[in-house]
C-alpha cells in the first residue's frame, strides 16, 4: 500500500494576511465565514453592513457549485455526461467548457478536462492512491482529445470513454462567483481564500492594498514572499498541494496530458495573478505543466496575466508586472529573479 502523505500546508490555506481593522464605522466591520466545499476549507471575509447577508448568499453559492461540478455526484451534470447521458447543458457548464477549450487550445492541450479517467486511475478523485500500469495509462490517453467533444451543442453527448472533470478550474470559477455575489449585494471590500485560490474585491476598507502570501512549496507552512494586490485573483497550482508516495517516489496531482504521468516540467509551483478568477485557475494548471519556457512564451503571446514560478532548481521567477508588488521573505535560499 502506498503511504499517503497529508499536505502540511493547511495553516497556509488561509494564505492571506489581514491587518486588523480599526475604527467603528460600518465600512470597517469585518464579517467572516468558513465553508467546507470542494474538498477544501474556504475562508471568506467581507466588510461593511451588507457583509453578513452577502456571506449567506456566498455560502449557498459555494455549495451549489460544489454539487454542479462534482463528477462523483449522481445528479450532477458532469456525472450524467460522464455516464453516457445526453445532457442539455446549463449555461454555466457551457461557459466552463468554453474557458477550458480556450486554454486547452492556446496551451497546446496542457489544460485538459478530459483527463478525468487518468486522474481517477491515480486515485486523486477518491484518495485510493495507486500507480497505474503504463498500458492502462496508454489506453486511457486515447480518449483525451478535446476536439472529439462538440461543446457548441446544447444537447451534449460525450463520446464513449470520454469523461470530464473541472477540478482544475472549479475553485477559480467559484471564487469569481462569490466575488460577483458580493459586488451585486453592496459589498465593496472583501477577500476569499479557497485553498490555493485567493480573490479580492476592491481594496481594504482603509483604501490600502491586500497582502497575499505565496506559499513556499518546499516549506509549506511558510511563505516565499508577499504580493501587494488591488482587486484581482491570485491562484497557485503546486505539486505540494496533493501527492502520495509509493516505493520512494512522489506522485503529485497535476497530470501532463502528453504522458498521463504527474507533470515534470521543472516547476514546484505556478502562481497566476489575473482579474478573472476562473481564468487564473485555468492558467495556473496550464502554466504548471508548460514549465518555465512555455510559460514565458505563453505570456509573451497572449498576456492578460502575471506570474510567479518556483523552479525545482531553486529559483523564483517573477514576471515583469509583479516586480514592484512582490516582496521576498527573508531567510529563504531561493534566487529571486525579476524578469524583464
Ligand atoms: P489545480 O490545483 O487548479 O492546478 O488543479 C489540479 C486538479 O485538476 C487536479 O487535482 C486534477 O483533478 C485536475 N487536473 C490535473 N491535471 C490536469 C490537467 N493537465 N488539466 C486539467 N485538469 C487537471
Ligand atoms: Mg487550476
Amino acid at each position: 500500500m502506498p503511504q499517503i502523505l497529508k499536505p502540511t500546508c493547511l495553516a497556509l490555506v488561509l494564505c492571506f494576511i489581514f491587518s486588523a481593522c480599526s475604527g467603528g464605522e460600518d465600512a470597517d466591520i469585518k464579517s467572516e465565514r468558513q465553508v467546507f466545499a470542494m474538498d477544501t476549507l474556504m475562508q471568506l471575509s467581507a466588510y461593511g453592513a451588507k457583509a453578513e447577508k452577502a456571506l449567506d448568499l456566498a455560502e449557498d453559492e459555494l455549495l451549489r457549485l460544489e454539487a454542479l461540478f462534482d463528477p462523483e455526484l449522481e445528479t450532477s451534470e458532469v456525472y450524467r455526461l460522464n455516464n453516457g447521458e445526453t445532457v442539455y447543458i446549463s449555461s454555466e457548464i457551457s461557459k466552463v467548457l468554453e474557458l477550458c477549450y480556450s486554454v486547452y487550445s492556446t496551451s497546446g492541450g496542457m489544460l485538459n478536462p478530459l483527463l478525468y479517467p487518468i486522474i481517477k486511475a491515480w486515485g486523486f478523485i477518491d484518495y485510493e492512491y495507486s500507480v497505474p500500469s503504463d498500458d492502462d495509462i496508454a489506453a486511457l490517453l486515447d480518449n483525451v482529445t478535446f476536439s472529439s467533444v462538440d461543446i457548441t451543442n446544447d444537447a451534449l453527448t460525450l463520446p464513449s470513454g470520454v469523461q470530464l472533470t473541472f477540478g482544475a478550474v472549479a475553485k477559480g470559477y467559484a471564487s469569481q462567483s462569490v466575488i460577483d455575489i458580493f459586488a451585486k449585494n453592496g459589498v465593496t471590500s472583501a477577500i476569499v481564500s479557497l485553498g490555493g485560490n485567493v480573490q479580492s474585491l476592491g481594496l481594504k476598507p482603509d483604501g490600502s492594498n491586500w497582502n497575499v502570501a505565496v506559499i513556499d512549496p518546499e516549506a509549506t507552512n511558510t511563505s516565499l514572499g508577499t504580493l501587494s494586490i488591488g482587486e484581482t485573483a491570485v491562484v497557485t497550482s503546486g505539486g505540494y498541494q496533493r501527492y502520495f508516495e509509493d516505493s520512494g517516489e512522489i506522485y503529485h496531482h497535476i497530470i501532463d496530458p502528453r504522458t498521463g504521468y504527474p507533470s515534470d516540467s521543472g516547476l514546484l509551483s505556478a502562481t497566476i495573478v489575473c482579474v478573472d478568477g476562473a481564468l487564473a485557475d485555468a492558467l495556473s494548471t496550464a502554466m504548471f505543466v508548460l514549465g518555465e519556457t512555455g510559460t514565458l512564451a505563453y505570456y509573451n503571446e497572449f498576456g492578460g496575466f502575471e506570474y510567479i514560478l518556483v523552479t525545482q532548481d531553486g529559483r523564483v521567477l517573477i514576471s515583469k508586472g509583479l516586480t514592484d508588488s512582490f516582496t521576498p521573505s527573508e531567510g529563504k535560499s531561493y534566487e529571486y529573479v525579476n524578469l524583464s
